[in-house]
């Protein structure tokens, strides 16, 4: 395992408690001599992110459209920054460096980034861990939509698999280690 792709927030807005649970995360990464792959963004978590990994001296690359450029909002101290056309093109590139995916809380960003890292899982076109943090219980509603769409069978169980779920960032790596094998065999689940 070496490179790890965190899906976060943008927003300035939040509690201080996900600003410091997203440093704790940064820490930690930085500190297992894992790389890091995010959305490039200066903003929000993905800002806290950034320079958490970066105090600590641990790598972290960007991935951003163009346009967020054009807009200078991206992040200008990173290891690197690879500007890419379109918001699909960043969403691939991001998931096919990892190794693993990790959510923090985010906004509808976020929960497309996660809800798509999951159906590619579900296709057998991503088979790495994923990893939800749901801290102070943020996504217990998400958490609660996946098993509804599990009892109304438009899911599998097996597919609750796909996915790990952790309250603290202190969790991640020991959730990412023992996360469930997958492969593209995993496509048969698929079947109607
Ligand atoms: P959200 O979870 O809605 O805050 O969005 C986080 C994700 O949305 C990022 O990974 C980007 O895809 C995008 N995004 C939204 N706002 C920004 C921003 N100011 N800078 C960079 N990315 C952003």
């Amino acid at each position: 395992m070496q490179t790890i792709c965190v899906y976060c927030a943008a927003s300035t807005k939040i509690k201080p408690q996900y600003f410091e649970a997203t440093a704790r995360l940064g820490k930690i990464l930085a500190d297992a001599e894992l790389s890091v792959v995010f959305g490039g963004g200066s903003s929000g978590l993905m800002g806290q992110l950034a320079d958490s990994i970066l105090a600590a001296g641990g790598k972290i690359t960007g991935i951003i459209p163009q346009f967020m450029c054009d807009e200078n909002w991206h992040h200008d101290e990173l290891t690197e920054l690879i500007v890419v056309e379109t918001m699909h093109e960043r969403k691939q590139k991001m998931a096919m460096m990892a190794d693993a995916v990790i959510a923090l809380p985010g906004g509808c960003g976020t929960l497309e980034e996660l809800l798509e890292v999951i159906t590619w899982k579900q296709l057998g076109i991503f088979t790495k861990p994923i990893v939800i943090v749901n801290m102070d219980g943020y996504y217990d509603d998400l958490i609660a939509m996946l098993h509804r769409a599990v009892e109304e069978q438009f899911m599998r169980d097996e597919h609750k698999r796909m996915w790990e779920v952790v309250s603290t960032p202190e969790e991640v790596l020991s959730a990412i280690q023992n996360s469930d094998s997958w492969d593209a065999t995993a496509r048969s689940f698929a079947a109607i």
